[in-house]
């Protein structure tokens, strides 16, 4: 499908106040960061990806160790070489910023202030976090919760064009996050962050929002934009799902080798009013296909806009 770009066409989509059919996406991959930091950009510009997301530390543990001035100064010259962007930091798995117990909040405020901190230091573009689990809470009671452990956390920071981003999720156990009006509500009561969006493919389908043909992706797009508004996503995790559709589980797989299949994610990839956030894979890498294999698979799903 081509989309040719003309600014007084009125076929252009620009509902969200951004000609989106004017680019293709940028793509790129969740990278690791052995043997420091900025390795991580240098294998997203060996494999031709022009985004990158990293954890800034051990993701599964509470202790992070300190970030040195030498490597956020290294980070910061392989990025300019490099010109990746944008960089998005994933924050920590064992932040629960919806906890109802008080000891795993405070913990989980502190790590995710910890969190905000790191990405400014090193000019990280976004910091993606999931909205928590509503363990022994209502649904209410843990979006209330998260907004607020959101604001105490970034109390007194000044995030600048640094963007927070809500990631949605599968929905397993109690976690909120998996209708997008969850990430409207939490958006709602802290206003004054501008929280992003970060869609993730594999955690919406499972999650119950049907994107394997064109209406229900059309519908799901809808479903986004009425709650958080299409120009706050600014990223979208590209996966494929190993778990079925509306199972609520999270199982991420390798793109078109899963329920959602090759010719939804295409569409998904090369459709315009995403054109405008930044794909990366958070994919497997195996014997069936590596990052660079991924990644090429991606490539040409957005080269056919
Ligand atoms: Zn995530
Ligand atoms: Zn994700």
């Amino acid at each position: 499908m081509s989309i040719l770009v003309d600014n007084d066409s009125p076929k252009v989509d620009d509902r969200d106040g951004m000609n989106a059919a004017a680019a293709r996406p940028r793509i790129g991959l969740h990278t690791g960061i052995a043997g420091g930091l900025h390795n991580a950009l240098l294998k997203a510009r060996s494999l031709g990806a022009d985004a990158v997301q990293i954890f800034s530390r051990n993701p599964r543990g509470w202790k992070a160790r300190p970030l040195e001035p030498e490597e956020v100064e290294q980070f910061k010259r392989v990025r300019a070489e490099t010109g990746v962007r944008p960089v998005a930091v994933h924050a920590n798995y064992l932040i629960n910023l919806a906890a109802a117990d008080q000891t795993v909040r405070e913990k989980s405020v502190a790590s995710f202030r910890e969190e905000v901190e790191r990405g400014l230091a090193l000019g990280a573009d976004y910091l993606v976090v999931h909205p928590g689990s509503a363990r022994g809470a209502c649904e209410s009671d843990a979006i209330r919760t998260c907004a607020e452990s959101l604001k105490a956390a970034c109390d007194g920071l000044e995030l600048g064009t640094f963007r927070i981003l809500l990631e949605n999720t599968a929905g397993q156990g109690e976690c909120i996050g998996h209708r997008f009006e969850h990430l409207r509500e939490i958006r709602e009561q802290c206003p004054e962050l501008n929280l992003g969006v970060c869609l993730d493919t594999a955690h919406a389908f499972t999650a119950g929002y049907d994107i394997r043909d064109a209406d229900g992706l059309a519908a799901a797009l809808d479903a986004l934009d009425t709650n958080v508004n299409l120009g706050n996503v600014l990223a979208v995790h590209f996966n494929d799902s190993k778990a079925a559709y509306d199972s609520r589980v999270d199982r991420h797989w390798h793109i078109g080798h899963g329920h959602i299949g090759a010719e939804a994610l295409g569409r998904v990839a090369s459709h315009p009013r995403l054109a405008h956030a930044a794909f990366l894979l958070e994919t497997p890498s195996d014997e069936t296909c590596d990052d660079a294999c991924n990644l090429e698979v991606l490539r040409s799903f957005v080269k056919t806009t």
